[in-house]
């Protein structure tokens, strides 16, 4: 049941440094999962190979059964967010976000009228003609949501989006992201580095370190009962 998406032995080295070393992960269809881990320990990686932005040494990725792994990016049914909004600065807002519609041939009045919806979402109707450099951070990052929502994709992947932004603006869009997460039921896997952001958005969290998952469970599990010191220490429950 627990396994719309199903992570098996992942591994993957960068010339001499194992970066992820037999990654198991299973995700329930509609569940945002947040992987929670230190600077360097693999969650980037884990996640671009997953989109198929990187190649595995080892394991295997299947999303609704399927297997993922020989499949070409655009094939996956993946969407991605990365934590520096990386929309195109050529192309306004509309465009941004109909850009993967456009890739898929679909017609003109069909991408409209989506990205219209996509927009109203993320509210910033009025900002469909602009250019990304003229928006804020928090408003580009609600572009690249849209935009990786606009192909329908069957998981969502979320690198740091927050992380880049500031205080009130993150918390702000933290919820955003969590409330539309709910009424769409997407499936996603969250990344960040930041404990109380996990606590607050995961319905389960895994905490990553040097390449393994060395635990999961619910918010209140993890904090209350983390398994090892690191786990704690990360957790912020130790004393
Ligand atoms: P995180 O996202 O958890 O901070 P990353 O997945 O970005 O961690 O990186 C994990 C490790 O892999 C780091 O030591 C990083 O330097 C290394 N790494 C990531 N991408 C590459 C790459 N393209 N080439 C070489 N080393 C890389
Ligand atoms: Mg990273």
């Amino acid at each position: 049941m627990n396994d719309y998406l199903k992570l098996q032995g992942i591994r993957k080295r960068f010339g001499d440094a194992q970066v992820l070393n037999g990654v198991d992960l299973s995700v329930a269809e509609g569940e945002l999962v947040t992987l929670l881990g230190p600077s360097g320990c693999g969650k980037s990686t884990l996640l671009r190979c997953i989109a198929g932005l990187a190649e595995l040494d080892g394991g295997s990725i299947e999303l609704e059964r399927r297997e993922l792994t020989s499949l070409p990016p655009r094939s996956r049914d993946v969407g991605m967010v990365f934590q520096s909004y990386a929309l195109f600065p050529n192309l306004t807002v509309s465009q941004n976000v109909e850009y993967g519609m456009r890739m898929r041939g679909m017609a003109p009045a069909a991408r409209r009228s989506r990205c219209r919806e996509l927009l109203a979402m993320v509210d910033l109707e009025d900002k469909r003609d602009m250019y990304p450099q003229s928006l804020s951070g928090g408003q580009q990052q609600r572009v690249a949501l849209a935009r990786s929502l606009a192909v329908q994709p069957k998981l969502l992947l979320l690198d740091e989006p927050l992380s880049a932004l500031d205080a009130k603006i993150r918390k702000n869009l933290r919820a955003e992201i969590r409330q539309i997460q709910r009424r769409l039921g997407m499936t996603t896997l969250f990344v960040t580095h930041d404990q109380e952001e996990a606590l607050i958005l995961s319905d389960r969290i895994c905490i990553m370190n040097q390449g393994r998952i060395v635990q999961e469970g619910s918010p209140e599990q993890l904090y209350t009962a983390p398994r090892t010191e690191f786990a704690a220490r990360f957790m912020g429950s130790y004393n």
